[in-house]
């Protein structure tokens, strides 16, 4: 071939290039005008209260930060609990296909599955930047999603709790005794402890914790942190409000979403989805946070006693703990897969938070 030719032949092929590089420009502005111009309305079903504040609103912040960014493309209805479906019914019905989205806390299904609930709180765990630092850096979310599939659920972290408190007694807790026999509202692995110390746990959701504990049908509750035990009128069927909340040093809300119905969403929508899911899950600890310290004001103005639990109850409740996550991990394969990627990650957190970040609350005071 002479350099003629070579150059003409390059310029021929250069020309194909570009004229199929046009081509695929063109089809994929194509796709795009018609995505841009398809408009989904989806339905979310949640776990909580109508308007209910920290987490419900949260959730409803979620939906129409989805509808602002995606131009009224993406539109999402948000359901309070039990009017759609039950509150504790919330993954069942996004993984029928009942609601393409759902709104809940991962241990609520740990009868399902019990996996969920390393996703969510661990008694004596992580906090919510550590929880977050494993989830959304250290390998968390992939198993997280790997748990989900079998499901056609797709799980997204959106909202965290930080530290709760250990929750309103109308009996005092003096020694470890004290739980024996005692009735009390905690889900998760946290409920697991109790049980072990001798307590009776019931689950249920936020709408029917203030009745049950004003009737005694409950001795004792914990739900969240003062903003939303405020809000609940707690403190109106309770007498002693405990710290800290050893039981759920955070509790991490979860997205779920269909996963076919995911699969129709073009890639910008899911983008923005994956986008606001990251920003309410960040925004809600700043309200959590900001709220709490308020309420807890509050509370004690209205003559609230908040009490600590004695340092030989919470060294027992540590022990328990220890020996009910691992036999919970133990109890099911996938559980104990996450558990042993989780536990080694979490170790090497505490490590460094203990190093440095323990120091500075310390000298702070
Ligand atoms: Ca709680």
């Amino acid at each position: 071939m002479k350099r003629r030719d070579i150059l003409a032949a390059a310029g021929v092929g250069l020309a194909a290039t570009a004229l199929a590089g046009c081509k695929e420009k063109n089809e994929a502005a194509g796709d795009n005008q018609a995505s841009a111009q398809q408009t989904f309305n989806w339905k979310m079903v949640t776990s909580w209260p109508k308007n209910f504040p920290g987490v419900g609103v949260g959730a409803e912040r979620f939906a129409k930060l989805v509808e602002d960014m995606s131009g009224g493309r993406l539109k999402i209805k948000v359901y309070a609990a039990g009017e759609l479906v039950p509150a504790l019914e919330v993954f069942d019905a996004v993984s029928r296909g009942t609601a393409e989205m759902g709104h809940g806390a991962p241990y609520y299904w740990k009868g399902k599955v019990p996996a969920a609930q390393f996703f969510c709180a661990l008694p004596f765990g992580p906090n919510a930047q550590e929880m977050n630092a494993w989830l959304h850096r250290g390998g968390g979310m992939e198993l997280w999603e790997e748990v989900y599939k079998p499901y056609g659920v797709l799980p997204m972290a959106c909202g965290a709790t930080g530290v709760q408190t250990a929750g309103w007694f109308n009996k005092e807790v003096n020694s470890v005794d004290d739980f024996k026999g005692l009735k009390m509202r905690t889900p998760g692995l946290g409920g697991e402890v109790l049980t072990k110390m001798g307590g009776t746990v019931v689950n249920m959701p936020a709408g029917e914790i203030f009745t049950a504990l004003q009737t005694g049908a409950i001795d004792a509750t914990e739900w969240i942190g003062p903003y939303n035990d405020l809000a609940l009128g707690l403190h109106k069927a309770s007498k002693y409000y405990y710290t800290p909340g050893w039981q759920e040093p955070n509790v991490t809300f979860e997205l779920d979403v269909n996963l076919k119905a995911w699969e129709t969403l073009p890639a910008d929508l899911q983008a923005i989805v994956r986008a606001a899911a990251r920003d309410v899950n960040g925004d809600m600890l700043d309200d959590y946070n900001a709220k709490n310290m308020e309420a807890l004001e509050q509370l004690r103005e209205q003559g609230v006693e908040v009490r600590r639990l004695p340092d030989e109850v919470l060294a027992r409740l540590k022990e328990v703990a220890a020996e009910v996550v691992d036999a919970s991990a133990a109890a099911d394969p996938v559980a104990s897969k996450v558990w042993e990627q989780q536990r080694a990650y979490l170790a090497r957190l505490y490590e460094y938070a203990e190093l440095n970040e323990r120091d500075i609350y310390n000298i702070r005071g």
